[in-house]
């Protein structure tokens, strides 16, 4: 008998077994592939990977306009996926360690629950049962497939097989303009393909700032790529991908390859929840520390399908296990960073001005272009992006910032930070910027905003 039974070893459920083994727990953790789970395997790492050749390709590029002469740069593909598969293999090892450095007891094999305190596991070579006084699901997420006739072709490529294609093709299709599809644009766009965007909705990167989308979409647009927004795919086929534009008029968009970056679904079929009673809609329902209706069966991470990110499922898992162990303990989700790690990056963190006027929130902002922080100048020659802060008219509260440009996602925790501590705008000038750091765009926005 466990303290604690986690099902599923990616971010959300490695880190809450490891923290509950720290807690003193005895603590089971179920995997059926690798552990690392999506975000290790097949989500953030490897495409920070391709994307972090990507700039290097682009940086030899643009050499010329930095002093720096460089030939035409090209890309070793088969080299880039070995590099990948390296560093996923060193970073699934350190979860393999940290799992034993925490007592965590790891069992290879499908779990699915077949009483509210039993997990059954499907292993190589049978199956065995774990009882436990809580069982968490952290199942994660999969590559969500509509129904678009021929979209389920062998030949679409997904998030989980553009990993590890041999070749680059001479054009790529990518049907979703959300944050995966974006950054696999990014991608293959620097290193010489030919990309085409279909999103259905009228803008790019679902959830990001209206000013971040639309001067993102500027800037991939002016970095070569064809977006068709609006775009209703109908059909994928040998002679490409055929859409219903704005107008209701039909095209055609001719690739080499076609992407299927339509979005994610929780994973959350064939565990036996329902069986259970557990309440399942889209993702398993829970309450923000993870309780779901059935007392001692928790869910956490991509499963919940609440914000599908690496560290709000790791959030999520250790505020779930504070609150088992009786730990007073609780999620801030309107403190949770985004990043979209395009060239150039867009990273937020808190409701976009949108959300704010539709909740009726009064707000003050300020927005500032990053060409303010010298060091922005210094490593972005045609680059341009800005900050915007909003802040509580009342007392000056940060409520969210949203940034756009390179290097943005390194800093954007401080923002985070701010709100996480419900900082004012005028409390947060004590907090010392270094120079120079493209992060003083930030405290410029937040200088502005503190003395509307
Ligand atoms: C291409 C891509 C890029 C991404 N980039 C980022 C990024 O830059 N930053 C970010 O924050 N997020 C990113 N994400 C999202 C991130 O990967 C997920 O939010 C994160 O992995 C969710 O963690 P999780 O622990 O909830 O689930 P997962 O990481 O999906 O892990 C779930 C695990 O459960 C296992 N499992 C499922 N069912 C069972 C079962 N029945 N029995 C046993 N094991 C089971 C699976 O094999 C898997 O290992 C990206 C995703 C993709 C696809």
């Amino acid at each position: 008998m466990f303290d604690l039974i986690v099902v599923g070893g990616g971010p959300g459920g490695y880190e809450a077994a490891a923290h509950a083994g720290k807690l003193g727990m005895s603590v089971a953790l179920v995997e059926k592939k690798r552990l690392g789970g999506t975000c290790l395997n097949v989500g953030c790492i490897p495409a920070k990977t391709f994307l972090h050749t990507a700039k290097l390709v682009r940086d030899a590029r643009e050499g010329a306009a930095y002093g720096v002469q460089v030939g035409t740069p090209t890309v070793d593909q088969p080299t880039l996926v070995a590099r990948k598969n390296r560093i996923v293999d060193t970073l699934v090892n350190g979860v393999g360690q940290l799992m034993d450095a925490n007592k965590v007891q790891v069992v290879q094999g499908e779990g699915r629950l077949v009483a509210r305190d039993t997990v059954e596991v499907r292993t190589g070579e049978g199956t065995e049962r774990l009882q436990a006084a809580n069982v968490m699901i952290a199942t994660g997420s999969k590559v969500a497939k509509p129904p678009i006739p021929g979209l389920d072709s062998p030949a679409v490529l997904d998030s989980d097989s553009v990993f590890d294609l041999p070749e680059l093709p001479a054009s790529v299709a990518i049907i979703g303009g959300g944050v995966i599809g974006l950054e696999f644009a990014s991608f293959f766009n620097d290193v010489g393909v030919q990309v085409t965007v279909l999103e259905m909705l009228p803008s790019i990167g679902a959830g990001a700032d209206d000013d971040v989308s639309r001067r993102l979409l500027k800037a991939l647009q002016s970095a070569g790529i064809t977006f068709h927004l609006s775009a209703k795919v109908t059909e994928v086929g040998p002679d490409g991908v055929r859409f219903t534009d704005a107008k209701g008029t039909e095209q055609v968009v001719v690739a080499e390859r076609v992407m299927n970056a339509a979005g994610r679904v929780p994973a959350v079929a064939g565990l036996g929840l329902e069986e259970l009673g557990v309440e399942v809609r889209r993702g398993v329902v829970t309450t923000p520390e993870g309780r779901t209706n059935v007392p001692g069966i928790w869910a956490i991470g991509d499963a919940n399908g609440r914000m599908m990110l690496a560290h709000v499922a790791t959030r999520e898992g250790i505020v779930a296990v504070n609150t088992i162990a009786g730990r007073p303990d609780r999620m801030r989700y309107d403190a949770m960073p985004g990043v979209i790690y395009t060239s150039p990056e867009a990273s937020w963190v808190g409701p976009t001005e949108a959300q704010l006027k539709q909740a009726g929130v009064a707000y003050r902002k300020a927005q500032v272009p990053a060409g303010v922080s010298g060091r922005f100048l210094i490593e972005n020659e045609h680059g341009s992006g800005f900050a915007k802060v909003l802040v509580d008219a009342r007392y000056g509260r940060l409520l969210g910032a949203h940034v756009l440009g390179d290097v943005s996602s390194e800093f954007i925790v401080a923002a985070a930070a701010m709100i996480e501590t419900e900082l004012t705008a005028e409390a947060a000038m004590e907090v010392v910027f270094p120079h120079p750091t493209v992060s003083e765009v930030l405290r410029e926005a937040l200088v502005r905003v503190a003395h509307v």
